[in-house]
């Protein structure tokens, strides 16, 4: 047979969709599922980038949608905020800080129908619940109380002076 076939390489070739749509999607999943903290799709694709950095901003929402409709992470929407994805698939509600934008899952302590927390209205069927709530986050409230020292109560203390009785301040002002 002739030599000259064994300069075609077929195997070079750019792959059409399938095997490598699977490895994007689990590297966005992955990405989803490595910090709790509820990306926009624009954050996961930053976050892919650095793994898999032929992927795309279209592809990422492509697979996010997949994901999504296939029920393996939810959508998050809040105002007109873009939405956030949330791989966390046990029952929670979601806090949003309105400090710092961030959003917290909130577990909920027994898991209970619909029915049993909300009056709903004779005919009314739940497929879906979603509970949010804004306040403040853990982080911002601990910088909040920081803040709200009165300066000069606060005389400039030998750092890291960690004893039991730090400050008087009580934690709860009504
Ligand atoms: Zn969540
Ligand atoms: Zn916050």
């Amino acid at each position: 047979m002739s030599p000259s076939t064994e300069t075609a390489t077929p195997d070079a070739l750019p792959h059409k969709k399938g095997p490598r749509q699977t490895e994007q999607r689990k590297a966005v999943f992955a990405a989803l599922m490595a910090r709790a903290d509820h990306p926009s799709a624009v954050e996961v694709f930053l976050r892919v980038k650095t793994r898999v950095p032929s992927i795309s901003l279209a592809t990422v929402y492509n697979c996010l949608e997949t994901l999504a409709a296939s029920g393996q992470v939810r959508m998050v929407n809040h105002e007109r905020e873009p939405s956030r994805y949330c791989a966390n698939l046990s029952e929670h509600a979601h806090l949003f800080c309105s400090h710092c934008g961030s959003v917290t899952d909130l577990p909920v302590h027994t898991p209970m129908p619909p029915d049993q927390i909300w009056h709903l209205p004779e005919g009314v069927t739940i497929s879906q619940q979603e509970v949010s709530f804004r306040g403040t986050c853990a982080k911002c409230g601990q910088q909040s109380h920081a803040h709200t020292q009165p300066a000069h109560l606060s005389e400039p203390l030998p750092h890291g002076s960690s004893g039991p009785a730090a400050s008087a301040a009580p934690y709860f002002v009504s």
